[in-house]
């Protein structure tokens, strides 16, 4: 078996070379093939990982002497020789998941220094601070990441830093100086003592051998993927653990040979708003990963014009064949040794959704990729950002701008500030809006930045944490506000002269990077303004352009219709200037609750005889007429699934004694009468009781009235010009015989009032499947049904025999097992509920060929489920007016 990729002069793999190569491999091997400067090297295929794991952690047999000859393939390429005391040669050493992953083994870089080598290093270069400064890094990389000499729970700071401090304060009496500073003797005391460290801390020697130190760094990757934060994240999100890992050895560029030198990352276009500008950072005479670790702050990648014309121009070229080769935004990693300019890493770079939105509709112009992969280029989940408010004009102008700092993740957020996460968290808890504020932001500082609004730092460029994290979790952000000057000690910021300390309000705009004093008010995105207010002025931005074209695309290709869930005439219209196209869901009983409804709605519950619950019924019939006219004429022709009433009525009547009392003086009632109803209506498990078509069945009149509502309102409509298409809908039906029985009332009640007011007007009736029994038996209900409504919430519940409302105190811990891998709640189990639905389709077809099928629940809005109900070859799905742009965005994708 191969186990062991070249990549150089000679190049065995290429980009799509992923799942065997890792992600990092897979497409260095691609850049060495369309001829980009890439320092030679090898990939150890993820199949060795694979291999390590199944074997009792050890490795296939023919793998040392493939790695030997890529060792030695890279010598030829590079005149050195591994070990050798005249021309060395160094490598690092990377791992490289299909994906970049947190957790995983972090990148060695100098190896094959050794006491000698280091002096022929030193020889070769003629530059020993160099050389020992490498082989001080070295020492220390090694000795953490792979021997595991690190911070012992009983320890403040690093061992190695320890070391340097007393270094630097027995020699300079200042334990705080710059490492640059630190002299060639300094750095081999350094290097003595580091390896005096690993000796007591392991009771080895630190290997000498490069050979050695190669496969123990090799072993030390593959160890990396089992660890513990390796396994969390691959949990979070869903990577299988069989994936495994790929390790990379490449020869040695060095940035930090001096002013000639240097290294950055950068993306061919802006990440954080999608502008096509050149975007990155870099360090003059630096390794790797001081860039990114925040020691020294970076230069902007323009600025490196000035220092390295030379390099810069090589680099803005290459910024050009990536995108036309890869035609996508790539994230790359650069190093230049003696103006000489080397790539070492390049991948599709994460994007914010405004950012992918513009990226998409530029390439589309530019001529780059066609319209159906721009749809495919815009994450479905991310959309939501793209409503997100901004700043409100007028209020801006009035603000006062007290810090700027680079826009990192756009959008605009005030809150209360907190300059620690767990505070932050406690805040955002109770309900505050939140702005975390950080010197600099970790991987600790995480769960704090995901209850913020928006996060701020004072240092850190565009790829420091605090920015790739806002990127990926589409955050506001503005980073290296450097007038940010923050006393964690005493809770405190000055900013421009002024004092902020911890509960004082700050308002932060990512899309400009601008900081402001206290509350700013938002306005409504430019797509939300545009679409639903009309404004003209945010109809002419790019981004309100760019957006609906991207829905135009989408258009071009779905099959699924997307419709809304609304109650009222606001939210259809909302979801149509979205683009829904009709009404999947009316909860009549959300229009019982307001104003002085809900007291007639409760005489109807109290009464005793049916005349009595009828006249109670007479005073609601006005009130749905009116709503319903108003949803008619919101629809403009488009149809409305209306479904009748489904709650168990006791989440009607009142519950504390005020409001018992309340209620018994209003309806001139003894209170005890009310006590006793509310008492007789308890019921133990009230989802599987009393509710759904069972209400309908033992009160018909409220099917009657509900009946002549929707159809005198339809009535009312067509006199006003609007054609009324009501669908309506028949909840928790699990026998035909339940369906038949109310379809006969409401068609009795049509008849009545065709008759009445002269006027004929058309409706269909069907069902909810949300019960079992429903999607088992579709075939009979479908004589009756002309359309199936899969109400996925119930069917979810019932389904799994799980409560929604009672699942929260378990589903933690079985996500956390992998039981499931999702929330069946906001997900639809596809296997499980899926099956069902699968069921009811096939049989409700067998009956009634062109029966209209469509989900309503949750799950209307969520893109696995769309594309899921997409599979399935629904007509629609119907979710929330603002998630109606996700839903068209992922049934577009589905059918892409
Ligand atoms: P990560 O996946 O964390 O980005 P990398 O393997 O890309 O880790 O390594 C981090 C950095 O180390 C790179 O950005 C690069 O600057 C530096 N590096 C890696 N390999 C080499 C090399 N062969 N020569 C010089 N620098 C390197
Ligand atoms: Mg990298
Ligand atoms: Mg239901």
């Amino acid at each position: 078996t191969k186990y062991v990729y070249l990549f150089g002069k000679k190049t065995d793999g290429n980009g799509t070379m992923k799942a065997l190569l890792g992600g990092k491999g897979a497409n260095l091997g691609e850049m060495c093939r369309i001829g980009l400067p890439v320092p030679p090297g090898f990939t150890v295929t993820t199949e060795v990982c694979t291999y390590y794991y199944a074997n009792k952690r050890t490795y296939p047999a023919a793998l040392t002497a493939q790695m030997q000859a890529g060792i030695k393939s890279i010598e030829q390429q590079t005149g050195t020789k591994f070990g050798d005391l005249k021309n060395p040669l160094l490598v690092s050493v990377r791992s490289g998941a299909r994906d970049s992953m947190p957790g995983m083994m972090d990148t060695i870089l100098n190896l094959g220094l050794n006491d000698e080598t280091v002096e022929a290093l030193a020889a070769k270069t003629n530059n020993p601070r160099f050389a020992w400064d490498c082989y001080r890094r070295f020492v220390q990389m090694y000795g953490d990441v792979v021997l595991g000499v690190q911070k012992r729970p009983d320890e403040d700071h690093e061992p190695f830093e320890v070391v340097i401090g007393h270094l630097k304060d027995e020699r300079y009496g200042n334990h705080e100086m710059d490492d640059t500073k630190l002299s060639v003797d300094d750095l081999k005391e350094l290097v003595a003592r580091f390896k005096k460290l690993v000796k007591d801390r392991v009771g080895k020697a630190f290997p000498a051998s490069p050979w050695d130190q190669l496969t123990g760094a090799a072993g030390a990757v593959f160890g990396s993927w089992m660890n513990d934060r390796a396994i969390v994240y691959r949990r979070k999100y869903n990577i299988p653990s069989e994936w495994g890992t790929a390790v990379n050895v490449q020869a040695m560029v060095y940035g930090n040979t001096g002013d000639t030198s240097g290294s950055g990352v950068a993306f061919t276009r802006n990440p954080a708003n999608g502008a096509k500008e050149f975007y990155g950072e870099f360090l003059i005479n630096a390794q790797g990963e001081d860039v990114v670790a925040g020691v020294r702050t970076p230069e902007p990648v323009s600025e490196l014009k000035k220092h390295l014309p030379d390099a810069y121009h090589e680099l803005e070229r290459i910024r050009g064949v990536l995108e036309k080769h890869f035609k996508d935004v790539q994230d790359f990693e650069f190093t230049i040794e003696d103006h000489k300019l080397y790539m070492l890493q390049t991948r599709n770079g994460k994007r914010t959704a405004m950012a992918a939105l513009k990226f998409s509709t530029d390439m589309v112009k530019e001529k780059l990729i066609d319209w159906q992969t721009a749809i495919m280029r815009n994450p479905a989940d991310q959309l939501e950002q793209l409503l997100a408010p901004v700043f409100d004009l007028a209020e801006v102008k009035k603000a006062k701008v007290i810090a700027t700092g680079l826009p990192a993740g756009p959008g605009a957020a005030t809150g209360r500030i907190y300059f620690n996460a767990d505070r932050a968290v406690l805040a955002a808890d109770k309900g505050e809006k939140v702005l975390l504020v950080r010197v600099e932001t970790s991987p600790e500082d995480l769960r704090g930045m995901i209850a913020a609004e928006g996060i701020l730092t004072a240092r850190g460029g565009v790829s420091s944490h605090a920015a790739l994290v806002a990127r990926q979790m589409g955050k506001v952000c503005v980073c290296g506000a450097a007038a940010v000057q923050i006393d964690y000690e005493k809770k405190v910021a000055n900013i421009a002269g002024q004092k902020f300390s911890e509960g004082d309000y700050l308002s932060i705009d990512g899309t400009s990077g601008t900081v402001y004093a206290g509350q700013i008010k938002t306005a409504p995105s430019e797509i939300i303004a545009g679409l639903i207010h009309n404004d003209a002025a945010a109809k002419k931005t790019e981004k309100f352009k760019d957006y609906v074209q991207l829905m135009k695309w989408c258009a071009q290709v779905t099959k699924l219709k997307v419709r809304t869930n609304a109650d009222t005439p606001e939210q259809t219209a909302n979801a149509l200037a979205f683009g829904a196209v009709g009404i999947g869901l009316t909860r009549t009983e959300h229009m019982f609750f307001e104003g002085e409804r809900i007291d007639a709605m409760r005489e109807m519950i109290l009464a005793d005889t049916t005349a009595d619950r009828e006249a109670a019924l007479a005073k609601l019939l006005p009130y749905q007429r009116e709503d319903f006219l108003g949803i008619f004429k919101a629809l403009k022709g488009f149809p409305a699934t209306i479904r009748f009433l489904d709650p168990p009525l006791h989440e009607f009547l009142p519950n504390t004694k005020e409001q018992q009392a309340d209620l018994a003086k209003k309806l001139g009632l003894p209170v005890e009468k009310i006590v006793t109803r509310v008492h007789e209506l308890h019921e133990f498990n009230p989802m599987l009781g009393f509710r759904g078509c069972r209400l309908g069945i033992k009160y018909p009149e409220i099917t009657r009235m509900q009946a002549r509502a929707v159809f005198e309102a339809a009535v009312a409509a067509k006199k006003k010009g609007v054609q009324a298409n009501p669908e309506i809908m028949i909840p928790l039906v699990g026998f035909k015989k339940e369906l038949d029985q109310q379809v006969e009332l409401v068609h009795a009640t049509a008849a009545a009032v065709q008759k009445e007011t002269k006027v004929k007007f058309a409706y269909s009736v069907g069902t909810m499947i949300e019960i079992p029994r429903g999607a088992l038996t579709a075939n009979e209900i479908a004589q009756t049904a002309q359309f199936f409504s899969f109400g996925t919430n119930d069917l979810t519940q019932t389904c799994l025999g799980m409560s929604r409302d009672d699942s929260g105190s378990f589903l933690g811990a079985y996500q956390e097992a992998e039981i499931m891998k999702k929330n069946p709640f906001a997900s639809i189990d596809q296997t499980g509920v899926g099956q069902l639905m699968e069921i009811a389709i096939t049989k409700g077809r067998a009956t009634r060929p062109d029966i209209k099928l469509g989900i309503c629940g949750e799950h209307g809005g969520d893109p696995d489920s769309v594309k899921f109900c997409h599979k399935l070859g629904l007509s629609y799905v119907s979710c929330s007016p603002y998630r109606v742009p996700v839903a068209r965005l992922a049934a577009a994708q589905a059918a892409v």
